[in-house]
Formats: C-alpha cells, sequence, structure tokens
C-alpha cells in the first residue's frame, strides 16, 4: 500500500527520543521531509545527526520547548523557510507525572495542565497555516490510555489527558474536511521515559529485565511486555498519512490489550 507520503513534509514535536525520534524515522523511510523539535541541544543534535546520516537533506530540527509560544511561532516560521509549508503535524513532545492527588501541588496541576493543553494548542495554532495549504493535511495526537482509564498513581497526568482526547475531538469537527485530527492512546511505551524511570528505581539491585518483568505484572499488560517506540509509529504513520484519508476524529489504541473499557 502507497502511503502517498513521498515529498511532503512532516512535523514531529518531541522528535529526538522515543516513539517521537521513532516516527521521524518511519516518515522518512516513506520518502517524507521531516522537521523535529526538542528542548535540549545535545539530544537534538545527535538525533538531528543520526537521521541526517540515513536521509541527508531531509531532516531538519529546531530547538523549541512546546510550552512557549514564542518558541513554537519560530520553529513553524523556521520550517516555512526550510520547506516552504508543512502537510503533517504529530504533537507528540510531552511527559508523564507520577502522582496522587495529594501529592499534587497546585503549582504542579497548572504545570500539568500547561504541558498537556499547550503541547497542542501552541503548534496546532502555529502550523495551522502552513496545513491549510496543503493537500494531505493531518494532525496527529499523541495521548495516553489514562484519558479513559485513570490510574490512582497519575492523578493529575490522567484529567490533563482525558481534556486532550476532548480537544482533538472537537478540533476534528472544526477542521473537517481540510484537516484531519486523530489520535494514538498509548498503554506503557519503553522509551526514554521508562529509561528515566528505572535509573531512578528503589531496588538499585534490579536489573532492567528484572525491573520490566515486576513492571508488566504490576500492570497487567496481556502482552507481557512493553510496547516498542517504532509499534507506535507505525500507527501514527498510518493514521496521519493520505492512505487514512476518511479517518478523523478517531483514536487508536496501541497498549498490549491494556485497556478494560468497551
Ligand atoms: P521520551 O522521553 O523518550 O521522549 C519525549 C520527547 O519529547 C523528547 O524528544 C523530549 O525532548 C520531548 N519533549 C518533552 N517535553 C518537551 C517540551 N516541553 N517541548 C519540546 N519537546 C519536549 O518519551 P516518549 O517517547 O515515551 O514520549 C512521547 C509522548 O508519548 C509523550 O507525550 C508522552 O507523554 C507520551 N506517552 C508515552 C507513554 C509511554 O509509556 N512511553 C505512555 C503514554 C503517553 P527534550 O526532553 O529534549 O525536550
Amino acid at each position: 500500500m502507497d502511503l502517498g507520503l513521498a515529498g511532503r513534509t512532516i512535523v514531529v514535536t518531541g522528535g529526538t527520543s522515543g516513539i517521537g525520534l521513532a516516527t521521524a524515522g518511519l516518515f522518512l523511510n516513506e520518502g517524507a521531509k521531516v522537521a523535529i523539535c526538542g528542548r535540549d541541544e545535545a539530544r537534538l543534535a545527535k538525533a538531528s545527526a543520526d537521521l541526517e546520516a540515513r536521509f541527508a537533506g531531509k531532516v531538519m530540527a529546531h530547538r523549541c520547548d512546546v510550552t512557549k509560544k514564542e518558541d513554537v511561532e519560530a520553529f513553524a516560521a523556521a520550517v516555512q523557510k526550510w520547506a516552504g509549508g508543512a502537510d503533517i503535524l504529530i504533537n507528540n513532545a510531552g511527559q508523564g507525572r507520577m502522582s496522587t492527588f495529594a501529592t499534587t501541588t497546585d503549582e504542579q496541576w497548572r504545570a500539568e495542565l500547561d504541558l498537556k493543553f499547550f503541547s497542542q494548542i501552541h503548534p496546532v495554532r502555529a502550523f495551522q497555516p502552513l496545513l491549510e495549504k496543503s493537500t494531505a493535511a493531518a494532525i496527529l495526537a499523541v495521548n495516553s490510555l489514562l484519558a479513559y482509564q485513570p490510574e490512582p498513581y497519575m492523578v493529575c497526568t490522567s484529567a490533563a489527558r482525558a481534556g486532550v482526547q476532548s480537544l482533538v475531538k472537537s478540533l476534528a469537527t472544526e477542521f473537517a474536511p481540510r484537516i484531519r485530527v486523530n489520535s494514538v492512546m498509548l498503554g506503557l511505551i519503553d522509551s526514554g521515559q521508562w529509561e528515566r524511570r528505572f535509573q531512578a528505581r528503589e531496588n538499585k539491585a534490579q536489573t532492567r529485565d528484572e525491573w520490566m518483568v515486576e513492571l508488566t505484572k504490576t500492570k497487567h499488560i496481556p502482552f507481557a511486555r512493553l510496547g516498542l517506540p517504532d509499534e507506535v509509529a507505525r500507527a501514527i504513520v498510518f493514521l496521519a498519512s493520505p492512505a487514512a484519508s476518511y479517518v478523523t476524529g478517531a483514536s487508536l489504541e496501541i497498549s498490549g490489550g491494556i485497556s478494560r473499557y468497551i
């Protein structure tokens, strides 16, 4: 199946690690040009160099914090200058917060709501004028199953995720039929986030394999393992591609079967 991505320009926020980096690589494999962003200069330079080594001249990297409006506007201007436009926006940048209601301060609530909502809102506003000119315009939000199935240890993130899912649905309606808007709902994916959580584990004697086995048992993952960034990237690339031309307002669960709702 031809995904119709050759020659298209794709923007991946948080494209320097984990799911975003895997997604950027797959879009490049399909013949697209890809612009990535992230906050950490070193991570950005490494990701950019790795992708550029495989896809010379097809990659641009820009330092940008998606919670900062001016950063995102500058990123959009740089993409416009580099590629002359943009066809697809993947809103992937972010991370989760582990906390209960009791352990989340008001400031942490504000920071989390700010990250979850404005990591969508700022890029959508900044890239919308470019997407409006595309014949294959699409936005894809990377979201979590926590939106529908809140976890007691991620109270604040779960609430914010539910709000983002509502936003995605509203955007799909408001932007139809010009721009398709979909989301992926993730379970646990073995990325930079989980590597950081492994490094911060209480029992430092535990190996990564032992820690993972315990994690998959505690989380009751039917597939008995975490997902891989590539397994998410493949779904993102399809949903955002012209091959999914009649799909909008949809969400695809990628979780190894962890959800319990119907
Ligand atoms: P990683 O930590 O591996 O990647 C996160 C990426 O986002 C990095 O490139 C990071 O770069 C970037 N990023 C984070 N905050 C910002 C910011 N404010 N502005 C710009 N870039 C930012 O994690 P994942 O690949 O797992 O995360 C990708 C998305 O998937 C995130 O939104 C995450 O919340 C979501 N998700 C992940 C799950 C999982 O189990 N892995 C489950 C559910 C959702 P830098 O730090 O340099 O800015």
